[in-house]
């Protein structure tokens, strides 16, 4: 089945409808994490290749932007179609060449294919406005138009809902597209890519650059006038650096960024609930999503409880695989992130913290983190500033409400927070303090393609799904006409009203 698969992954460029060969045909290895193993190798763009790209997005763009709504849509809906008769392939795909358990591929496949959905359903939905000026003389038409070629960039550790997250609502806008996926990752794109041809997507408007040179393919690319649009999911330094690029050529930009969620837990919480919503939300993927939980505050006075029963549940987890049944905690995307997650436990460790379970590498094949609670985190410990992106759940305790929420809000970041509480006015006061793009309220698990996903602070801008997703892929402009009425009065005679 694994070699079927790996066989039939197109492994070349995409550029203007056709498969290719990198223009000084280099190639980079992709890695099985489990073992270590080269799943295959995948052409590395150069920077002529990617300009190559922007050409064919360029070319194509006045053609699919005039594209009806409703042909748009179509197509996008028949990508969804064609995902599902095809999860089996992207999720075994994924769990390849990402490592994540299959149950949890198959959860992305689910959750990447509604992107599609969702927005072919928005796509013939752009509306606009029209109304009359304070003044009365004048009348003011809003519309909204495609933004324009956009260059896309997405990180490893969701390989195709970050892709269908961008490439969806581009579409859906009328804009044309060049995708740079990770390069640990490139291999659910590249097949992704291969369904929308396949599904008719015309020539142009999709192209995608793996490379092994990520930053040598983007620069030129972002410091082309033809582009217009800049979407980027990945780590806050690179964001920063990329921000900076595309300021030099003033392009429309949306930042997905890195995450440090707050798990609030107060004392009258629904414990099993809040147990349930903690291994959700810290070991979904390994605990490898800029969504999961970091910082575990819990009130003292149920902080014991918590820690006892999550650690009976961390205990009984299956390492692994992800291939093999039953397996909850896969590999580790590399050894660097092995190095990071031992780093930051050390460290715990060192200024006081208790390790209940776990804390340790486990030796290969493979890159694997043993799933660790840790009870009695100290202040100024780094796991609670430094995004961990491993199976490390670390607990703090507070005794106030203020204490709690300042403590939530002491981070740079703000994508997501968590609280479990079964006070709705505690709720809703969270819901006001907290300074978080989301909030996951007596939940563990905040996405969905209807909700519009993005942090605040240094986690980011704009945002993803829901019906603000579209938005991003597109201009307003207004025009401005004078009140019809009062000209032709000029010239009749009474109220033309
Ligand atoms: P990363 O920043 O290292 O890489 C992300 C992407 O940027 C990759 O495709 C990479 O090749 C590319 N890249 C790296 N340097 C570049 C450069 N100089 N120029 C152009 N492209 C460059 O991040 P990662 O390790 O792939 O992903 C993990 C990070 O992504 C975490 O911080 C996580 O929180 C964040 N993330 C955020 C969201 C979100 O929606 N906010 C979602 C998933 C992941």
């Amino acid at each position: 089945m694994t070699h079927d698969l790996l066989s039939r992954i197109p492994t070349g460029l995409f550029i203007d409808g056709t498969w290719q060969d990198a223009s000084d045909g280099s190639t980079f290895a992709v890695h099985d994490p489990a073992t270590g193993d080269v799943l295959v190798e995948v052409s590395s763009a150069t920077a002529a290749d990617g300009l190559r790209a922007l050409d064919a997005a360029d070319r194509a763009r006045a053609d699919w932007a005039a594209t009806p709504p409703r042909q748009r849509a179509e197509l996008l809906r028949a990508a969804f179609d064609l995902l599902q008769e095809r999860r089996d392939d992207f999720a075994l795909l994924m769990t390849l060449e990402m490592g994540k358990p299959l149950a949890e591929a198959n959860g992305e496949v689910t959750y990447g294919g509604e992107f599609l959905r969702w927005f072919a359903e928005e796509a013939v939905r752009i509306g606009g406005s029209y109304g009359t000026n304070p003044e009365g003389s004048g009348r003011t038409i809003v519309s909204h138009k495609p933004v324009g070629p956009a260059y896309l960039i997405t990180p490893w550790n969701f390989p195709l809902a970050m892709a269908t997250r961008k490439i969806a609502p581009a579409l859906a806008a009328g804009c044309t597209v060049v995708v740079k996926p990770a390069e640990l990752t490139p291999l659910t794109t590249l097949l992704f890519v291969d369904l929308l041809r396949e599904v008719g997507v015309p020539d142009g408007v999709v192209n995608v650059v793996p490379t092994s040179d990520a930053k040598a393919v983007s620069a030129p690319i972002l410091d082309d006038r033809r582009l217009r649009k800049l979407s980027f999911t990945g780590s806050t330094p690179v964001g920063r650096s990329l921000l900076a690029q595309a300021s030099e050529n003033v392009l429309r930009t949306s930042m997905e960024l890195g995450g440090n969620a707050p798990f609030l837990v107060f004392a009258d919480a629904d414990l099993d609930e809040a147990v349930a919503g903690a291994l959700a939300a810290k070991f979904r993927n390994t605990g490898q999503a800029c969504t999961a939980a970091n910082r575990f505050l819990v009130h003292e006075d149920v902080a014991a409880e918590f820690a006892d029963r999550l650690t009976a549940r961390v205990e009984a987890m299956r390492v692994g695989p992800g291939t093999e049944d039953g397996v909850a905690i896969g590999p580790l995307i590399d050894d660097r992130a092995v190095a990071k997650a031992d780093r930051l436990v050390t460290d715990a460790v060192e200024r006081g913290a208790v390790v209940r379970t776990g804390g340790h590498p486990i030796d290969g094949p493979g890159t694997f983190y043993a799933p660790t609670v840790l009870t009695d985190v100290q202040p100024g410990s780094a796991i609670l500033t430094d995004e961990i992106f491993g199976p490390v759940l670390a607990i703090a305790t507070f005794a106030t409400d203020d204490e709690a929420i300042t403590r939530a809000n002491d981070t740079e970041y703000g994508l997501v927070a968590y609280a479990f509480t079964e006070d709705p006015a505690r709720g809703q006061r969270l819901m006001e303090r907290l300074e978080t793009g989301m909030l996951g309220l007596n939940t563990g698990v905040v996405s969905n393609a209807s909700a519009p996903f993005g942090g605040v602070k240094q986690s980011g801008m704009g945002r993803e799904g829901g019906a603000e997703g579209i938005s991003e892929y597109l201009e307003t402009m207004y025009t401005l006409t004078p009140d019809p009425f009062r000209k032709r009065s000029t010239t009749t005679t009474g109220d033309a009203r």
